[in-house]
């Protein structure tokens, strides 16, 4: 019961007098905050990409999973890039493997509406409009430029594990190795 007192008291009240008048400006963007943050001493953010990039992002709507919609057919401007959880995931394993060579990248593909699963192209008819449980969309792929016409899911939760299972696999560095054999690539 002496708690409930205590809580309920408030522990300055402020002297009318000498307070400047409330800053309320409705137009106003929220300045004070980004200037608080600004003088932190804490003012390293980790931006481990170029800032161009996530500007660039900001243009296309991800799901969760990294996914962006599209249509059919494929745009003829530049897929989007790789959502930036991916971006992340690619530096850090190039960092772990600096002589394996692979690449994020957004690949067009027909999904099913209802599984959200990638629809393979020969199951659709040629030149014919797709089936309607088919939609477009961009879905986030590792490509491994040493083993050719290799795409590996990306996951948000795991997109260094995943990979790295195949960066390990036997049959992979047999690759890297042939290739650093025959000498240094242009
Ligand atoms: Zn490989």
């Amino acid at each position: 019961m002496a708690s409930q007192n205590f809580t309920r008291q408030p522990t300055s009240t402020p002297a009318r007098g000498s307070m400047p008048p409330p800053p309320t400006t409705p137009g106003m963007p929220p300045r004070s905050l980004s200037g608080l943050r600004g003088r932190s001493t804490d003012a390293a953010t980790p931006q481990p990409l170029p800032s161009g990039v996530g500007g660039q992002q900001q243009r296309y709507n991800y799901s969760t999973d990294g996914r962006v919609d599209s249509t059919y057919p494929q745009p003829s401007e530049p897929p989007p890039p790789p959502p930036q959880w991916l971006n992340q995931a690619i530096a850090i394993l190039h960092e772990r493997y600096p002589h394996d060579n692979f690449e994020a990248m957004m690949r067009h593909s027909a999904v099913d509406r209802n599984t959200q699963q990638p629809v393979r192209m020969d199951t659709l008819q040629a030149g014919q409009a797709p089936p309607p449980h088919v939609k477009w969309q961009y879905l986030p792929r590792i490509r491994c430029n040493d083993c050719p016409g290799k795409l590996y899911t990306a996951v948000p939760s795991s997109a260094v594990e995943g990979f790295e299972i195949h960066l390990k696999n036997r049959h992979h560095k047999e690759r890297v190795e042939q290739r650093r054999r025959a000498g240094p690539s242009v």
